[in-house]
């Protein structure tokens, strides 16, 4: 117990690093960037010095996504929960990627238009749907197929290994993609893992995803065919409003990025 105490101390230490490095590259990141947008403006004239800031512009983007990891990884801590009702960011985020999913992938949804309110951080519960439909997406790029992203009060039963009990809203994102076979299931959720090529993949998102579900006391199912696809299932804890916070309910709700 010791030891494991020694280990959590440590991982923190180093999450405290890590968070204050991603900090001040992010705003490193952001002055290359707006330079290179800036740069860019200027050269219309110079096709392959326009090739070159659009390298420039692609890679920092892609360290910026990473940083962005880094930093929700290392400051799960510093979350901001309150009751919020689930829909209204899912929506939100579905219509983020709709604008940057090409044609040949077709977004279903099921959303009821009210879902209950769960006790969260929106900035994170964003993320997930963000980092599971950006996940899909990758698993279906090459042939195409269809992204469907459902929110529901799932039905115990069907739930394998079974969840805790307790009142449930269940978040699942579906995929026709590549799937995924036993041993690489078996990987996903560690830090760092990823069988994309560099630069496309940070192997930060599902372990991000794991640790903010985790920290909203939520659990994650993930059912996967090779060649067929994926479905990944994530349950929140339905929140029970106490009486005396009923005065709050009306409330405009905070959505990321709205
Ligand atoms: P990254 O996407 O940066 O690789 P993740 O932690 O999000 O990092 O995912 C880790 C790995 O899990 C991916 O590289 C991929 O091999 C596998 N994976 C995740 N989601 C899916 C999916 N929907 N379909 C197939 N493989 C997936």
């Amino acid at each position: 117990a010791e030891a494991e105490l020694r280990q959590a101390q440590k991982m923190r230490a180093i999450g405290t690093l890590a968070g204050g490095i991603a900090h001040d590259f992010n705003n490193i990141l952001t002055a290359i960037i707006g330079y290179t947008q800036l740069a860019m403006e200027r050269v219309n004239s110079d096709v392959t010095c326009r090739n070159y800031l659009d390298g420039v512009f692609l890679a920092g983007q892609r360290a910026k996504e990473l940083v962005h990891q880094i930093l929700t990884f290392s400051r799960q801590s510093e979350q901001e929960k309150k009751p919020i009702e689930i829909h209204l960011i899912v929506k939100e985020a579905l219509k983020l990627l709709r604008a940057s999913l090409p044609a040949n992938i077709e977004i279903v949804q099921d959303i009821p238009a009210r879902s209950g309110a769960v006790l969260a951080d929106p900035t994170q519960i964003h993320q997930i749907v963000m980092n599971l439909c950006t996940n899909a997406y990758h698993a279906m790029e090459e042939k195409g197929g269809t992204l469907t992203v459902s929110l529901s009060e799932p039905a115990a039963a069907d739930i394998s290994p079974p969840l805790p009990p307790g009142d449930y809203l269940q978040l699942m994102v579906r995929d026709t993609g590549c799937g995924m076979d036993t041993g690489l299931l078996e990987r996903i959720f560690e830090p760092y893992f990823t069988t994309k090529e560099a630069g496309k993949g940070t192997g930060l998102g599902l372990a991000v995803t794991h640790g903010i579900v985790e920290s909203h006391s939520g659990h994650i199912r993930v059912v996967s065919t090779t060649g067929l696809g994926t479905t990944f299932s994530i349950y929140l804890p339905l929140y029970k409003q106490p009486p005396m916070e009923l005065k709050e309910k009306s409330e405009p709700q905070e959505i990321p990025g709205g």
